[in-house]
């Protein structure tokens, strides 16, 4: 039953939490990353040690917090979650670090936001779990050395490119996660409903998979609205016509864009006659930080070839005009 009492978001955030994968072989897609990770956590069990520092990477809700989670477990260790922003001072850092034991994660989401000074008293703690603390000012400041246990450092990050080399060249693990494909997120979607208690016919399922811009959150969350549609219609599965009616009247796109996608393809082909055009006059004219467009709008776009990247720019392919349903200029955007 869930709290009464909790706000929206933190309703959210209960209900994604249920929704985990809490161990490797229960987690769908990400086959090689899975694979590899294995590999690793069942080395550093084989040899008693904590499991070197990972990197994961890649467009929001794909699986980083859920996999941060799932090392811990198959680690057989405690996780102590926080994020970069919330590291204000390097004693946020210390306090967390100090509490540690022996092979614990400390999951930092959204690590390229770490403030720069705090970043610097993670390279020792990371590269000799050694903490070196100024304590007092002025004349009688001193470092301090504090020995930490061997903990593990899982970084989550949407912008890798923004991470300092010095950072990165401490994770020894670096794992990149992408979009997933119609069928995973269509097994996702079967294992959400069952968890939820809802029926759901394998083409309802498709349905929503292929409506969700390769991202198991969107497919988590649209089922859970077409669950609505269906309920206030009396049905007890999810079927495609329903799934249908409720992602129309949600307004998601066949293809599983969204508004930005839209936004950024359409500046390409309305403002800038389908490319080249550099990121940051792109970025301008949809109003979004290029940054983001670059790491979180282009590789979908990318993928499913509504967008080419060129050394000139980016480029409208034809699937795009197609898309938009404006005509093909004459040997151009293909
Ligand atoms: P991120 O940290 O990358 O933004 P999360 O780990 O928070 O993404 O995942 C978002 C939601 O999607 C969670 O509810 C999670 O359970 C679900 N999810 C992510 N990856 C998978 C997967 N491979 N299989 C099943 N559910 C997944």
């Amino acid at each position: 039953m869930q709290n009464p009492l909790l706000n929206p978001e933190e309703k959210e955030i209960v209900l994604e939490d249920s929704l985990r994968p809490e161990s490797l072989s229960e987690f769908i897609g990400q086959q090689k990353v899975i694979k590899n990770l294995s590999v690793f956590i069942r080395a550093a069990k084989k040899r008693g040690e904590a499991l070197d520092h990972v990197i994961l990477s890649g467009p929001p809700g794909l699986g980083k917090t859920t996999l941060a989670h799932i090392i811990a477990r198959e680690m057989e260790v405690q996780i102590k979650p926080t994020t970069g922003p919330v590291l204000e001072k390097p004693g946020d850092l210390a306090g967390l670090l100090t509490n540690l034991e022996d092979g614990d994660v400390l999951f930092i989401d959204e690590i390229h936001r770490l403030n720069p000074i705090v970043e610097e008293y993670l390279y020792s703690a990371m590269e000799d779990y050694k903490l070196d603390i100024v304590i007092d000012s002025g004349p009688n400041a001193r470092s301090v050395q504090i020995d930490l246990n061997h903990f593990t450092l899982v970084g989550a990050t949407t912008r890798k490119g923004l991470l300092t080399a010095p950072l990165r060249a401490r994770f020894g693990i670096d794992m990149r996660l992408d979009y997933y494909d119609t069928e995973l997120l269509q097994r996702i979607a079967l294992r959400t409903a069952h968890i939820l208690q809802f029926g759901i016919t394998e083409k309802g399922a498709h349905e929503i998979a292929r409506r969700s811009r390769g991202t198991p959150r969107i497919v988590n969350k649209l089922l859970r609205r077409t669950r609505d549609f269906a309920q206030v219609d009396g049905l007890d599965a999810i079927n495609d016509t329903i799934a249908d009616k409720a992602l129309n009247a949600l307004d998601v796109d066949k293809n599983g864009l969204d508004d930005m996608d839209v936004r950024i393809l359409k500046a390409i082909i309305e403002n800038y006659g389908g490319g080249p055009v550099g990121l940051g006059t792109l970025g301008v004219a949809v109003g979004e930080d290029k940054g983001t467009i670059e790491e979180v709008y282009e590789p979908f776009l990318i993928q499913e070839g509504f967008m080419q990247r060129t050394p000139k720019g980016r480029v409208a392919t034809a699937r795009a005009y197609q898309y938009l349903g404006v005509k093909l200029p004459g040997g151009k955007g293909g």
